[in-house]
């Protein structure tokens, strides 16, 4: 019996047996921890605020939340998960560019923390929903701000965006505050991109958010009760890379925050995060169907692919990039062939790895993509070819948890009706 990879002290392979492949299996753990780890270090003050987005899943929210961490959602089923996981309303921010009316509408029901407001136009809709319910809503407002600090994966300062309002338009809308009697401005949002790997322009964009948020709030004359600066903190994936390191992220951005927390000490300081706190902890477990050459390539075709994992495409980049993946059921064996990892799909762009050092793969084989506890199906296209989702599986304390199910055929089959259209068995078309 060779060594095999573990998650959180369990065998891959009871793990595989037990919930079905393809699966994702979060280490629990190490989830917990690695919130843990980032929230010693950093100022005490800054609060965590998990976005859903990156991991939709009740169970991930309420360990989190177990850790500390409150909720930053973006749509009503996001709020009802992260309300289910115990996160109390004080403790949730919504957020996102296109909300709805009933959306806006949970939000004033649940009586969240705050709406972080995209628009005019949405402003003037949380106002006349407020009004019609006889409430005053907090809202703070996403600012579009004019300086973009280079460094990030996807930077989002500097540049024509759906998100947030320019900031030269807030600092003209004189009586912002008059014109809508039932809002409350209250706070200051800014998100300046995500996967960002280096330290120093996560302190420098904080710096200038919180400039832009005091300028803001003495120009337009609300109180700053909270100052959210975003997030965007990012991992490594692919050769190159390297994971931040968090003494020199604490180093440089801890001075800031006491610094403002200091002019402050009432405003709430949040940070986002999604990818940062749920990527780690995550293994894309797929098993090996057929293997196969094709003019002399070694392929090893899996019982899932892109359509659960869409970020192993490669993310942000024309040129195929690979996430960290091994053979999991020989877990010591030399990685010495080059292998393309596969998967079910009708279309060349299937491929979860390209030219991957493994063992020789047997079909029955067990492969991992790890660091895939993010963005995994909530951001791919689970429904092409009618696969549906994989399961979901957490590993804590030393037991495993089904956290989310598989769809099954009929599943997928509920959704559709039927139309019979009259006349086909007459004309012979029918068999
Ligand atoms: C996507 C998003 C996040 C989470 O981003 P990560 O890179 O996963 O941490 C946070 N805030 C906003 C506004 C977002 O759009």
């Amino acid at each position: 019996m060779t060594a095999e990879f573990e998650v959180g002290g369990i065998g891959i392979t009871e793990l595989a047996e037990r919930y079905g492949t393809p699966a994702f299996v979060y280490d629990g753990n190490e989830l917990g921890s690695r919130l843990d780890g980032l929230r010693a270090r950093l100022h005490p003050e800054l609060e965590v605020f998990f976005s859903l987005k990156s991991n939709p899943n009740v169970s991930i929210c309420a360990l989190l939340h177990a850790h500390g961490a409150r909720a930053e959602v973006s749509s009503t089923a996001e709020l009802l998960t992260a309300r289910r996981a115990g996160v109390a309303p004080e403790n949730i921010i919504f957020l996102g560019p296109g909300k709805s009316r009933a959306e806006l509408a949970a939000c004033l029901d649940e009586g969240i923390y705050t709406v972080v407001c995209e628009s005019f136009g949405e402003l003037s809709t949380l106002d006349e929903l407020a009004a019609e319910k006889g409430i005053v809503v907090p809202v703070s407002l996403r600012v579009n701000p004019s300086f973009a600090v280079k460094g990030s994966g996807l930077t989002m300062g500097g540049k024509p965006r759906q998100f947030g309002i320019d900031e030269e338009q807030l600092f003209a809308a004189a009586g912002l505050a008059e014109r809508h009697p039932h809002v409350r401005l209250m706070g200051v949002q800014v998100y300046m991109g995500t996967r960002i790997l280096s330290e120093d322009p996560i302190v420098e964009n904080t710096r200038r958010i919180f400039d832009l948020a005091e300028r803001l709030s003495a120009h337009l004359g609300f109180p700053l009760e909270m100052v959210d600066i975003g997030g965007g903190l990012g991992i490594a994936y692919f050769d190159g890379e390297r994971d931040l390191d968090l003494e020199v992220l604490a180093a440089g951005l801890n001075p800031v925050l006491a610094d403002f927390a200091g002019r402050h000490p009432a405003t709430r300081l949040v940070m986002e995060l999604g990818r940062f706190l749920t990527a780690v902890s995550g293994t894309y477990v797929v098993r090996v169907r057929y293997v196969k050459t094709s003019l002399g390539q070694n392929f090893a075709v899996t019982d899932g692919g892109t359509n659960h994992h869409m970020a192993a495409v490669g993310i942000g980049s024309y040129v195929k990039r690979d996430f960290p993946m091994r053979l999991l059921n020989r877990y010591d064996e030399p990685a010495e062939q080059s292998w393309h990892v596969t998967g079910p799909l009708c279309t060349p762009n299937d491929v979860l790895g390209k030219k991957i050092a493994l063992p020789p793969v047997r079909p029955g084989d067990l492969l991992g993509v790890f660091r895939s506890g993010a963005y995994g199906p909530t951001a791919s296209p689970v429904l092409f070819l009618s696969h549906g989702y994989p399961a979901e599986v957490l590993v804590h304390n030393g037991q495993s948890y089904l956290i989310s199910e598989r769809d099954r055929p009929a599943d997928l089959m509920r959704r559709q009706h039927l139309h019979h259209v009259a006349g086909l068995a007459a004309a012979g078309l029918e068999a």
